[in-house]
């Protein structure tokens, strides 16, 4: 069963608030001209009523509908949600109500997918933050959960089992490394070699990487993979691998669609290249 309350609205000192309005730049931060921010969700808050009678569809800058929801400015969020009008739903008065009510973070779903302990200690990482440093994706909690369910349980795993910062032992998750990217890789090593194998190899990681893209890149040439170009294609991410995988074959080799029948071809390159790497 889902559990997003907990990474939406954490405890009563802060709640999330980045994906309002849906609409927004996606480069936006909840920490960018921080004190304007502040000043438009009290002053959202103080005119609710005057904004409500004269509705305005909103644009991708802010929305006169996100304020504090508590007259300490602890917690921000929608001012308009049915939980605050007796069950209305008064978000189509911004003209986004269904993009509003399915807004969903890839950080949320993963959270989750957590045990109610991994939660715990995730949201312990943030116990100290308001709503603004909470919310923000420089947060080390929202980084930690832009990469796949089980690369975050092994280093919560991990991280519980030793005593040194959080931040000094895994933000080279995020300060050297790609999610969309490295996944499928992070994951493979995490698993067969522990996390301090990949921590003290990065720079070969990063040549790994770059020699397994050009590899899959020039899959094309190889006379195996030329018997299947017959076959249909199909899009890269319903390929019968995993998603992380996919991803790699995306982003990093540009490789948006292939034949169906190249799973094998691609699964077995990708494992080759990974062994050399687990063994040098
Ligand atoms: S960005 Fe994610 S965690 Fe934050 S409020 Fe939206 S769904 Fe919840
Ligand atoms: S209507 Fe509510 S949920 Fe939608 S963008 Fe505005 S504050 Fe966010």
């Amino acid at each position: 069963m889902l559990k997003l309350a907990s990474l939406c609205f954490p405890d009563d000192k802060k709640s999330c608030f980045y994906c309002c309005p849906p609409i927004r730049d996606p480069e936006a931060d909840t920490l960018d001209n921080i004190e304007e921010r502040r000043t438009t969700l009290r002053a959202n808050r103080k005119n609710l009523l005057e904004n409500i009678t004269r509705a305005q569809e909103i644009s991708g800058e802010s929305c006169w509908g996100l304020g504090f929801l508590d007259d300490d400015e602890k917690q921000a969020g929608c001012l308009l949600h049915p939980l605050r009008h007796d069950g209305n739903d008064l978000r189509h008065l911004t003209g986004y109500q269904f993009k509003c009510a399915n807004a969903l973070c890839r950080e949320a779903l993963i959270f989750a997918e957590l045990s109610p302990k991994e939660q715990e200690f995730c949201l312990n990482l943030c116990r100290d933050m308001d709503s603004f440093t909470y919310s923000s994706r420089s947060n080390p909690l929202m980084k930690l959960l832009a990469w796949e369910t089980g690369i975050v349980q092994f280093v919560i795993a991990d991280s519980c089992r030793n005593e040194a910062p959080f931040i000094d032992q895994y933000s080279f998750l995020w300060q050297k490394l790609d999610f969309r990217l490295d996944g499928y890789l992070v994951y493979e090593i995490f698993k067969k070699a522990g996390i301090d194998f990949l921590r003290n190899r990065l720079q070969h990681f990063i040549i790994l990487r770059k020699q397994l893209t050009a590899e899959l890149k020039d899959l094309k040439n190889d006379p195996a993979f030329k018997n299947l170009s017959d076959t249909a294609l199909v899009p890269t991410h319903k390929l019968d691998i995993p998603l992380s995988l996919s991803r790699l074959l995306k982003f990093g080799a540009n490789l948006w669609e292939l034949p169906a029948a190249s799973r094998e071809l691609i699964l077995s390159r990708t494992e080759q290249t990974l062994e050399k790497f687990l063994h040098s």
